[in-house]
């Protein structure tokens, strides 16, 4: 801040923020979806404290509009990121939908490989596939899969199952 008050000019520099975009991002601090500005803040040169032209971009910067902390922008990258994870709610529609991908032609052994995947044990999957198939079960013998008995051609290469 520089300053000359001998003849009554006053001059120097002041930061102002400009926001450049909104929307909403998973604040870290508050652990939850909340409304943000992304701002960008530049020095002026002020003459009687009033900005009169930009002179240098000094950075960007996301506030959360609930806590007022200020991120990087990257934490707008974040924003996905607790969604796409698999998790317990993954698995647990999986295993919700056992019987309906069985009896609409999902061959057993891709389902234990997609619940194997979301995290269960290969062993518990197994069963778990298994016991949905206790009341009889058709193989393709071209290529080996399990299928639920209502299924009527392979899904994988379309031979009949008898
Ligand atoms: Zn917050
Ligand atoms: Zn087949």
């Amino acid at each position: 801040m520089a300053e000359t008050r001998h003849n009554v000019i006053i001059f120097g520099t002041r930061v102002r923020h400009k926001v450049i975009g909104e929307g909403q991002f998973f604040c870290p601090r508050c652990q939850a979806q909340r409304a943000y500005q992304h701002k960008q803040a530049s020095r002026y040169f002020a003459l009687y404290f009033i900005p009169i032209f930009p002179m240098g971009q000094l950075g960007e910067f996301v506030e959360c509009a609930t806590c007022g902390t200020a991120f990087e922008p990257t934490v707008l990258q974040l924003k996905a990121a607790p969604r796409s994870r698999p998790g317990p709610n993954d698995l647990s529609r999986l295993i919700n939908s056992l019987g309906d991908r069985l009896s609409g032609g999902t061959p057993a052994e891709y389902l234990v490989r997609d619940l194997t995947a979301a995290g269960l044990d290969p062993d518990i999957a197994q069963d778990l596939v298994g016991k949905q198939l206790a009341d009889g079960r058709r193989e393709c013998r071209a290529c080996g899969l399990t299928f639920a008995p209502g299924v009527t051609a392979c899904a994988e290469c379309g031979n009949p199952l008898s």
